[in-house]
């Protein structure tokens, strides 16, 4: 053990880790874009337990939530279409998660450069 203040790791460090990111990206599964939720509505009769005092609203109804061409698509799930869909989202967080340490990689490598600019 080394004690050091110096946060700098070193190029071979930054190799090991972005080698093993890539290794865990190539074996990931199908990330699919979107998240999961819960929602529970509150329908247009007036006189349903959902506009009550305390309101009982409708649901919880499982959807899933995604952008389409910048516009929020949202599909209703039952339990079972969920339970396929949840490991196929988690891989998209996933995804996202690896490549901004990814990026965090790369930011390192620039900073440590002396012909870099400060990023
Ligand atoms: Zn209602």
């Amino acid at each position: 053990m080394t004690s050091t203040t110096s946060r700098r790791v070193g190029p071979a460090a930054i190799e090991r880790r972005r080698a093993k990111i890539t290794a865990e990206i190539a074996a990931l599964g199908l990330p699919l874009p979107g998240s999961l939720v819960e929602r529970r509505t509150r329908c247009g009769n007036t006189g349903c337990h959902c506009h009550g005092d305390p309101p009982q609203l409708h649901g919880p109804y499982l959807t899933w939530t995604r952008k389409v061409d910048n516009k929020t698509v949202t599909r209703t799930l039952d339990v079972a279409q969920a339970d396929a869909l949840r490991p196929l989202l988690e891989n998209s967080r996933r995804l996202r998660d690896l490549t901004t340490e990814l990026e965090t990689l790369a930011l390192q490598q620039v900073r440590d450069n002396p012909t870099q600019p400060d990023p």
